[in-house]
This record gives structure tokens, C-alpha cells and sequence, in this order.
């Protein structure tokens, strides 16, 4: 016998559980089916947020950061640290603590919202039918008169680097590293690479990025992206440009990896190598034959700009539709479709989605480069402003990097907002609020900032895209 639900969600990472909770807000009976299941063999909601992407990878650059801190740059504010010693037991047991107390949120919040959370293997059989297979084999029918589908994605493999867990990895497996690598190589160098390879980097490793691409962040300002190199050139993080890997081989516990540059073939030995190449779609098992729900040319769900497939009744939301891949994305699409399915008003606002890079300095943008405004051939201006200006920055002994604007000259309305900075990922939630409401860098420029803090740094460029300055010089 069928069990009868308004809504079923399969996927319980950061696109599909709020898509269940905001489900049950709407007064709808929801399911939830996840079969997440982590390296302990326990299962858990969260996906790949939650228990190995966004959440743990903080943990570490934070653990990392400070240790970092403790001892390069605590010296300075004249406190001494003697021995400063790194314990990576349990460095690694509070990141578990942190992804297992978020995680054990999310049963929380369903019980509380009246969500029935079912651990197992979804599969849509079409007709608003979905099958759900559990671990001992067991399979139960649920019906549902709406089905949303958010099964992420996974990582990338590359055929001539034989991924195998233990030398040639992937993020998940290098944030769950018991010792520190002497010698670390990351395959791209991405969000992923940079932040992984500061995480080890910070902790003792001599890490080499092999990018194949010859810019550096193509996605950023170019600007910000030039900074960017500065400073983890300065960390030691040793990226590679224009690197093609050929193949990577384990030899006696060690990686040798070969790739072509502009020279010519290269050799690097390394004792592991994380591959973060991308991710991909990731829908194995997930449509029986004859559902009629679509995948486009790349393999991920195809959907319009309100998620709905091609099939009534069926939606698709998070990393396994098209945009970019971030839990936050992922999360509004979700909530977007459980509004959309109680009837009410919703949309995702694509233009205006704020990405980071939780590196340090930190990295965070929204909107158009100043390169993809140039291109536009929008008539723009610019105003920047540098946080060693900032009294806050200078305090924190943090006065590295800039907050920059990019406005149509004539509208004044801002167009893109590009920091490199501390807190960067935090200082760049007004902007997206200011995008958010078409605002204008006058806008800006006429709110009241207190001092001192780090979000001056935005007033000021504000002020900076008409030359009127206060804290810095108006070029
Ligand atoms: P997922 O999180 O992948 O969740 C999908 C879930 O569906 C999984 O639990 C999976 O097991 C389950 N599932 C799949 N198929 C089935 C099925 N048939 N039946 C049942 N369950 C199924 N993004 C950010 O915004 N900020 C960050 O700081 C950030 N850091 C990251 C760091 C790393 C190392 C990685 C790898 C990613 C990071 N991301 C970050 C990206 C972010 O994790 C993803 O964008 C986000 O998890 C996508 O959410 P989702 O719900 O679409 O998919
Ligand atoms: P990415 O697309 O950010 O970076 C992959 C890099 O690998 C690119 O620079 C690419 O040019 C390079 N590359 C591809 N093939 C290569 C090859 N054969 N040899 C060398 N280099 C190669 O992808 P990622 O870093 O794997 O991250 C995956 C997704 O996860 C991203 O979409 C990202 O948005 C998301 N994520 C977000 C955050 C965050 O928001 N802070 C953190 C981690 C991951």
C-alpha cells in the first residue's frame, strides 16, 4: 500500500530540506527522503553542505586560520606565543562536532515543522509515484501530488588520475585527513583548490596547484583576482597556471604526476593529490524509464526560471539544475517552488546571487565584474576603496585588500560589488541587499555607516564612484 503526501522532496541537502520545511509552512503533508550516508556509516540530512562541503570546510579554515594566526601574526599585537602546537585529532573531532550538531539540526526543524524525514534512496517512477529503497532493502511507495528533486551533485573524476580514497582524492576525503601532508598537490584551482589548499597549507603542507586554465579566478574582477594571487603567493601557496595534467600514477606511497605548461613536460612528486576539478550533476538512479523529466546536454535536470520540469507536478531545484552551484542558491530555488506549490508568489532573484571564497584575505562578489560591464558596453564608473584606509582594518591589523564598485554612470544604479578584504564574505550581504533593491551608489553614499567598522570600506567606495572620498585619495 501507498502512502499519500502533497509533497514528496527527494534530497535532504541545503535545496531540498528547506524546500520540506517551507513545504510544511504552506500547511502541506511533505517527505523527505535522504540517503546521505557518511565514512562512520551513520546517514544524515544535510547533504553535501552540511557534511562535507560548505560546513566542515569552515570549520577547518577556521581551526587553520587561527592556528595560523597564533603563529605568524599574534607577535605583532606584542603577545608571544612560545610553543604553538598543532593538534589534529582534535582539530578534526570539532569539525565533526560542528557537521554532526548542524546536521542533527535538521531533524530538529522537521520535527518541529511536522516534516517526515525518511532515510533511503528515492527514485521518481513517474505519475507522482516515487519508490524509496532503505539500506536493508526494504521499498515503500509514496505518492505525492508534487515530487521536487534535489539530489546535488558530486565531484568531477578525471579518468588520468584514478581517484583511490587514500593518495588521489577528492574534497570530502581531504577534509577528513588524519596528518598532515609534507607534500599536497591540488588538481584546480578553484574555490575548492584555494580553500582546501589554504586549509593545509596553514597547517604545514607545501602545497602546489595545478590550474589548466592560464587566468587566475576568471569568474572574479580581474582585479580582485590579481590581489588574490599576491597574498597566497605570500602563504606559500604555490598555483600553476596553464597546467595540464597528463596522468598521475601511486608508486611506492608516493603520487608522480606529469603535466605540460608552456615549457614543456613538467614532473611533480607529491604524497596526495586532491582532484577538485568541478562537480557534476549527479541524478544516478533517480528517474525510472518513461518519467519524461528532461536532462540537458550537460546532464543536469532541465528546468525553467521557476524550476518546474518539463513534466507537470515535477520540480527541480539546487546544484542538479543550472546556475551556480552554492548552498544559498539552492536554498531559495527550494523555497521558491514550496511557495510556488502552496499557491503563493515566489521567484529567485538570478541576477543577484553573492558568491565567497573563504579564503584569507577573504573573497566576495555579486553582480558584474567590471570586465563583463566593460564588455556590456554600459557606460560605468568605479570607486574603490582600500581597507588599509579603513581604521577598523588597520586595528584588526587586517588592512589588506579593497572594497570596489561598479555603477552605470548615467542611472548611478550599482552594477557589481567585488571585495577582497577581512569579512568580506559578511560585508557583502549590504550590497546584495542594495542590488536586491536597485539601489544606487548615492543610495549608498547617503546611508549612515558606524565607525569604525569594516562595512565603511563600501560607504567609502560608494563615495569614491563620484570622486568624493572622504578616507582615502580619489583617483
Ligand atoms: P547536495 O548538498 O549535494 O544534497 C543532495 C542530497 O541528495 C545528498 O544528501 C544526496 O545524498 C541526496 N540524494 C541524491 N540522490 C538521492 C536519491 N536518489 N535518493 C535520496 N537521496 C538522494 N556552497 C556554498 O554556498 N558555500 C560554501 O561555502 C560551499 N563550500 C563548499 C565546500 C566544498 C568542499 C564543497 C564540495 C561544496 C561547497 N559548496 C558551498 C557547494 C554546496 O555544498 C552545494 O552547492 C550544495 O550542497 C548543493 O545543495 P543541494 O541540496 O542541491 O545538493
Ligand atoms: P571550480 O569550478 O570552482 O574550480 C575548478 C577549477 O579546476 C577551475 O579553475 C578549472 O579551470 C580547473 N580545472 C578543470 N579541469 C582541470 C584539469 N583537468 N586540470 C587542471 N585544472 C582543471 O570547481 P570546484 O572548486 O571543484 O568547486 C565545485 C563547486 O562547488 C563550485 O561550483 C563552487 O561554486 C562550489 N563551492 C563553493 C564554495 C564557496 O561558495 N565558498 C566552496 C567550495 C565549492
Amino acid at each position: 500500500m501507498s502512502e499519500k503526501f502533497d509533497v514528496v522532496v527527494i534530497g535532504g541537502g541545503p535545496a531540498g530540506y528547506p524546500a520540506a520545511i517551507r513545504a510544511a509552512q504552506n500547511k502541506l503533508s511533505v517527505a523527505c527522503i535522504d540517503a546521505w550516508q557518511n565514512t562512520d556509516g551513520s546517514y544524515a540530512f544535510g547533504g553535501t553542505c552540511l557534511n562535507a562541503g560548505c560546513i566542515p570546510s569552515k570549520a577547518l579554515l577556521e581551526s587553520s586560520e587561527l592556528y595560523h594566526r597564533a603563529q605568524h601574526e599574534l607577535a605583532v599585537h606584542g603577545i608571544r606565543c612560545a610553543d604553538v602546537q598543532l593538534d589534529l585529532t582534535t582539530m578534526q573531532k570539532r569539525r565533526a562536532s560542528v557537521v554532526k550538531a548542524m546536521t542533527g539540526g535538521i531533524l530538529a526543524l522537521f520535527k518541529s515543522a511536522g516534516v517526515t524525514g525518511i532515510v533511503g534512496r528515492g527514485r521518481l517512477l513517474g505519475a507522482n509515484q516515487v519508490e524509496v529503497t532503505a539500506a536493508d532493502g526494504t521499498v515503500r511507495i509514496l505518492e505525492a501530488k508534487d515530487v521536487i528533486l534535489a539530489s546535488g551533485s558530486v565531484p568531477v573524476h578525471l579518468e588520468s588520475v584514478p581517484h583511490d580514497g587514500k593518495f588521489i582524492v577528492d574534497s570530502w576525503n581531504a577534509l577528513e585527513f588524519g596528518k598532515v601532508p609534507r607534500r599536497l598537490g591540488v588538481i584546480g584551482a578553484g574555490v575548492i583548490g584555494l580553500e582546501l589548499g589554504s586549509v593545509w597549507r596553514r597547517l604545514g603542507s607545501e602545497v602546489v596547484m595545478l590550474e589548466a586554465l592560464e587566468q587566475f579566478l576568471p569568474m572574479t574582477d580581474q582585479a580582485v583576482a590579481r590581489e588574490a594571487q599576491r597574498h597566497f603567493k605570500k602563504l606559500g601557496l604555490d598555483i600553476r597556471l596553464g597546467a595540464r595534467v597528463q596522468k598521475a600514477v601511486v608508486e611506492e606511497g608516493v603520487v608522480n604526476l606529469t603535466y605540460t605548461d608552456a615549457i614543456g613536460e613538467q614532473k611533480l612528486q607529491v604524497d596526495q593529490l586532491v582532484v577538485a576539478v568541478g562537480r557534476r550533476p549527479y541524478t544516478q538512479g533517480l528517474l525510472a524509464e518513461g518519467t519524461g523529466v528532461e536532462l540537458d546536454q550537460r546532464g543536469f535536470i532541465a528546468v525553467d526560471e521557476h524550476c518546474r520540469t518539463a513534466v507537470p507536478h515535477i520540480w527541480a531545484v539546487g546544484d542538479v539544475v543550472r546556475g551556480p552551484m552554492l548552498a544559498h542558491k539552492g536554498k531559495e530555488e527550494g523555497v521558491m517552488v514550496a511557495d510556488l506549490i502552496g499557491g503563493r508568489y515566489a521567484e529567485v532573484n538570478y541576477r543577484v546571487i553573492p558568491s565567497v571564497i573563504y579564503t584569507a584575505p577573504e573573497i566576495a562578489w555579486v553582480g558584474q565584474t567590471e570586465e563583463q560591464v566593460k564588455a556590456s558596453g554600459v557606460a560605468y564608473k568605479v570607486g574603490s576603496f582600500p581597507f588599509a584606509a579603513s581604521g577598523r582594518a588597520r586595528a584588526m591589523e587586517a588592512g589588506v585588500g579593497f572594497a570596489k564598485i561598479v555603477a552605470a554612470r548615467e542611472s548611478d544604479e550599482i552594477l557589481g560589488v567585488h571585495i577582497i578584504g577581512p569579512m568580506a564574505g559578511e560585508l557583502i550581504a549590504e550590497a546584495v541587499l542594495a542590488m536586491e533593491y536597485a539601489a544606487s551608489t548615492e543610495d549608498l553614499q547617503r546611508t549612515i555607516h558606524a565607525h569604525p567598522t569594516l562595512s565603511e570600506a563600501l560607504h567609502e567606495a560608494a563615495l569614491a564612484a563620484d570622486k568624493r572620498a572622504i578616507d582615502s585619495i580619489n583617483r
